[in-house]
């Protein structure tokens, strides 16, 4: 964090409650990605041991630990995550915020395979994702493929092998040119060389307003229109 300054080419300031900087929740959302990574691969673990024909005590009582550590990490990772979206929703990290949702609800998933009771509501939280993925669509929209893959795997589908498909902000943050630092209208620090516009929260779709048919059509003067129309049939036959 140090260095962030000299690579951004900006003057490193003690006072940093001015910058709306994501870097943080971006670590602990990387953090989290690990650790679910970790807990997908602990809970596979399980469902390869309870396949097991006649297992010994000692597999037993690795299933049991397995399954006690899976669930604790689980449980504190779903907590720990809803402070984050909070947090997300107060800096207004859109794209963040659409991922953090996503990933706690695959931490859920782990839960739910286990068959540990959870009190988090999983379809409220993804559609809030959903809404931002379709309102936010250059920055949380690029999620929109792990969103539907997260909510077939809730409604009971098959889990795609890779559900993280939006990387690809971190690889471009090293093309930023000294100079080029600009931020949103919410304080996002962003690289105007690289990005058109601030990779965090993005353009917000304009809402279509449903369409009024009054507003086109003279309902008096077509209604007198048609009156006056006559067809004469012959004219269309041989
Ligand atoms: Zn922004």
């Amino acid at each position: 964090m140090a260095r962030l300054p000299v690579f951004l080419g900006v003057e490193a300031s003690d006072n940093e409650t001015d910058v709306n900087s994501s870097w943080f929740l971006r670590f602990e959302a990387l953090f989290s990605r690990a650790r679910l990574i970790v807990l997908e691969e602990a809970m596979r673990m399980i469902i390869a041991l309870r396949s097991m024909t006649n297992p010994s005590d000692h597999t037993l009582l690795t299933i049991i630990a397995i399954e006690e550590m899976t669930i604790d990490e689980g449980k504190h990772h779903v907590a720990a995550l809803k402070g984050l979206i909070a947090a997300c929703e107060e800096k207004n990290l859109k794209r963040l915020e659409a991922e953090l949702r996503l990933v706690q609800a695959c931490f859920h998933l782990v839960l739910r395979e286990l068959g540990a009771p959870s009190d988090y509501d999983v379809d409220a939280s993804l559609s809030k994702s959903w809404t931002l993925c379709h309102t936010f669509p250059d920055t949380a929209g690029l999620l929109i493929s792990t969103c539907i893959a997260v909510r077939t795997v809730v409604g009971g589908g098959q889990r795609p092998p890779n559900l993280y498909k939006a990387r690809d902000i971190w690889w471009t943050w090293p093309k930023h040119v000294v100079g080029n630092l600009e931020s949103c209208q919410f304080g996002h620090p962003f690289s105007g060389e690289t990005w058109s516009g601030c990779p965090e929260c993005g353009r917000e779709a304009t809402k279509t307003k449903p369409i009024n048919p009054q507003k086109y059509l003279k309902e008096t003067d077509f209604v007198a229109a048609m009156g006056k129309q006559t067809f004469d049939s012959n004219k269309w036959r041989n």
